[in-house]
């Protein structure tokens, strides 16, 4: 039994599990994190297809009951590890309809990380010229801000280019797990491959965690818990903690991928995500995208068989992503069922972008009978312990000195890049806390 005794124990290493770690740290708390990964970074499979099998859930083939599938990394860094760097801030709403103020946290976070698009000589110039017929045929496409530059990295881009989805190996992309080390240089302690399975909570009030590291019994003692295991493992954590409520609704910022060919380059070799265009107003966002060159298949072939041999065209295709501001709807439920069924108006909104994404793509010379999209599927799973409903703006739960922050809280779908409201929320709860 490994047994410690510590002020903060935070569970979860993602964006948010590492902000409250990093920025409680700063103002002298004592802090033990506890990541159910194991730090990947240095690894040989590090961003290769190999590693996005060894540490995704189920080797990435995390399904809902109704067949949406669910990328969810479990790393130090969390989703970080492979995320495609992209930066947003938070929606207006968040503000307007939940009063939670992210103003100051985000400018402190943008400037921290030097958040900024690509020079427009890496943005990829069939994605610019992509985004440059969105514009003409009325979508005005934007660089798209990124947790990314060259002045991080000596050897980008002339070595990587910024393609990599499936992990960052030259450095230049952001990864959480860098303010887990700042974390740890500042004095907390960290264990990989410790799971949580139960905050332990006495007279109503949160004494510590257990859970096992490395197959053996661990054991937290500590006046405040952050639970950080992102979408689905905080909610999960909580209803094994005997909480009624969280996992009851489920966000997604469901993503459909829509592809066609021309007869010119496409932007399979180019970085993901340079240009974006918001839709506030019709629930979705669109975004410069195509699946690395051995998911492509896999995608397309979920399709149809047929789309699957496409393959050998993967450096013609265009393709757009479609981010949707889905309903709260289905769950994360105890018997281990995730459920994301669409509601009519997903379905609608959907299908408006969908037709948006067609007509941009036959405006950037795509064929039109080679468009095709692809199943949904979806990176953020949010919205599972949501602010008004299951934790209040502090992010406090029922149970004091118990507290929730990452994409879990968010009271709607964000339907655009998570990381940066996560980070400002990270430290938001952190001044909280003191
Ligand atoms: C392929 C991909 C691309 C993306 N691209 C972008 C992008 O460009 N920009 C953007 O803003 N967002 C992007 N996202 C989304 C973003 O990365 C996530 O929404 C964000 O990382 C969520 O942060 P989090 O702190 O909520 O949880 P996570 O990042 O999921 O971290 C949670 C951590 O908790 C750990 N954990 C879970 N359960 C336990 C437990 N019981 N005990 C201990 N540890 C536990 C997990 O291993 C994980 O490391 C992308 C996501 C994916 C998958």
């Amino acid at each position: 039994m490994l047994e410690l005794e510590t002020d903060v124990v935070v569970v979860g290493s993602g964006p948010g599990g590492a902000t409250v770690a990093r920025e409680l740290v700063r103002r002298g708390r004592r802090v033990v994190l506890l990541e159910r990964g194991a730090d990947e970074r240095r690894r040989f499979y590090y961003g290769s297809y190999l590693g996005a099998l060894l540490y995704t859930d189920r080797a990435s083939l995390l399904f809902t009951d109704e067949g949406l599938n669910v990328v969810r990394p479990l790393m130090l860094g969390g989703a970080t590890g492979m995320y495609c760097g992209c930066a947003a801030p938070p929606p207006a709403w968040m503000k307007e309809r939940y009063g939670v103020d992210l103003d100051h946290e985000v400018a402190e976070a943008e400037a921290e990380l030097r958040v900024a698009p690509l020079p427009p000589e890496m943005r990829g110039a069939a994605s610019t010229r992509l985004a440059e017929a969105a514009s003409e045929a009325g979508f005005p496409f934007v660089p798209q801000a990124k947790f990314m530059s060259p002045g991080r990295a000596p050897r980008f881009p002339g070595a990587c280019g910024a393609h990599c989805m499936l992990g960052c190996r030259c450095g230049a992309k952001w990864n959480a797990a860098e303010w887990v080390d700042e974390a740890v240089a500042g004095g907390a302690v960290l264990h990989t491959r410790a799971r949580v399975d139960r905050v332990t909570v006495e007279g109503g009030r949160a004494t510590g965690v257990e859970g096992r590291r490395s197959g053996r019994p661990l054991r937290v003692r500590a006046g405040t818990v952050v639970v950080a295991a992102g979408g689905i493992g905080s909610p999960r954590l909580l209803q094994a903690s005997g909480l009624a409520g969280p996992g009851e609704g489920l966000t997604m910022d469901a993503t459909l991928m829509v592809y066609g060919f021309s007869r010119g380059r496409g932007i399979g070799g180019e970085p993901p995500m340079t240009w974006s265009y918001e839709d506030d107003a019709g629930g979705y966002m669109l975004s410069t995208l195509v699946d690395p060159w051995l998911l492509y298949p896999v995608m397309a072939g979920l399709e149809s068989p047929r789309r699957a041999l496409t393959w050998p065209r993967w450096r013609n295709v265009l393709g757009l992503m479609v981010k949707l501001k889905d309903d709260v709807s289905g769950g994360v439920f105890p018997d281990g069922r995730i459920s994301k069924p669409l509601t009519p108006r997903d379905r609608e909104r959907l299908g408006r972008a969908e037709a948006v994404c067609r007509r941009i793509l036959v405006q950037a010379g795509a064929e039109p009978h080679s468009l095709f999209a692809t199943p949904l599927r979806g990176t953020h799973p949010s919205g599972t312990v949501r602010i008004g409903t299951h934790v209040d703006t502090d992010l406090a739960t029922s149970v004091r000195g118990l507290y929730v922050c990452d994409a879990s809280v968010f009271p709607e779908a964000l339907d655009r890049p998570t990381v940066l409201t996560i980070l400002a929320l990270g430290k938001r709860l952190a001044k909280h806390l003191g």
